[in-house]
């Protein structure tokens, strides 16, 4: 991992957050491209927001690329470039939780903050056989003060990255190593032969089930797109007009559309952690010296929707159609 050993707290902050809710082998390409692109946070304080957007594509929860440009404008601002070094002021940072706020206060500024992720969870809910959840605010302040407790007073950056490759390498989430471990004499889960029933999991979310009915409006050199506005999936993003609705039926069109004809149909399918999304493109032909559509609609020329950034859906549609 090109982050691991890291002192410099803007790249800490950057991999922290490349790495909510992205898998790490996903994540190292993104962090990789951000510090190549913006090596400082003077940089990326001055980037232009497409341009970020664009280079976030992919990652999705676009909320986290957002609030890293509010959070670097504001360090570059306020704080004339330098990240700061206090815990306090660190997690007052847009976008930055309990949990980053640690990281980057032990692994930068050596600050005795304990660090607490899923490998750390594992590993002292099976040690002390704890069966409380972590994803309840109760459940996080519990974990949050004993790891605190069981942190030296010294030396809390080399504490931290221990522990959790302590839970990444021997307290595995299946077959952990018991037989090599330390602390198999004390270890609760291992007495009570029930390793794998720790940490205690949260209880699933209902998955949501979206229908997008896509409306790919376009004429010889151009397409017509929107842009996103709405406080929900995929705000800042841009996407051919689109219609929500409760199942795959074709919705009630606009006016606007009525007059056009559909060229070519086409589904696609995509799985969010909580949302199971179908997405249905039917591909229009508009006459654009005739036809007047609402305000909204950008006109994008072909050749340039690499300027733009767009949902990974949306990408897996122009792909397939030749446009990208
Ligand atoms: S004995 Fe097994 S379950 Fe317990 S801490 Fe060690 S590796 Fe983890």
């Amino acid at each position: 991992m090109p982050w691991k050993g890291i002192r410099d707290p803007y790249k800490i902050w950057l991999s922290e957050i490349i790495l909510q809710q992205t898998r790490v082998i996903q994540g190292e390409k993104y962090y990789l491209a951000f510090t190549k692109k913006y090596p400082n946070i003077h940089n990326l304080a001055l980037a232009k927001e497409e341009e970020v957007f664009r280079l976030w594509q992919g990652l999705g929860y676009y909320n986290r690329c957002r609030n890293l440009l509010l959070t670097a404008k504001i360090i570059a601002e306020k704080y004339h470039g330098q990240f700061p070094n206090t815990y306090h002021e660190i997690r007052e940072l847009k976008g930055i939780g309990d949990y980053t706020a640690a990281a980057i206060a032990s692994f930068a500024y050596n600050l005795p903050h304990a660090v607490v992720d899923g490998n750390v969870v594992r590993v002292l809910s099976r040690i002390f056989g704890i069966k409380k959840t972590f994803h309840d605010a109760k459940g996080k302040k519990y974990f949050q003060e004993l790891a605190f407790k069981l942190m030296p007073s010294t030396k809390s950056a080399q504490y931290n990255q221990a522990i959790m490759d302590f839970g990444a390498i021997i307290c595995k989430p299946a077959s952990p190593h018991c037989t090599e471990c330390p602390f198999s004499k004390i270890c609760i889960a291992k007495a009570q032969n029930k390793v794998t029933e720790y940490p205690v999991k949260k209880e699933k979310k209902a998955l949501k089930i979206r229908h997008f009915h896509f409306y790919v409006l376009q004429d010889e050199t151009n397409l017509y797109l929107i842009k996103r506005n709405e406080k929900d999936i995929w705000k800042d993003l841009h996407t051919p007009y689109m219609i929500e609705t409760n199942g795959k039926e074709k919705p009630n069109s606009p006016i606007f559309l009525n007059s056009m004809k559909v060229e070519k149909s086409f589904s696609l399918r995509q799985q969010l952690t909580h949302q199971q999304l179908y997405g249905h493109f039917r591909i229009v032909h508009i006459e654009s010296k005739k036809q007047h559509l609402p305000i909204e609609f950008i006109k994008v020329k072909k050749t340039a929707l690499t300027d733009f950034a767009f949902p990974r859906m949306i990408i897996s549609f122009f792909k397939k159609f030749d446009y990208l």
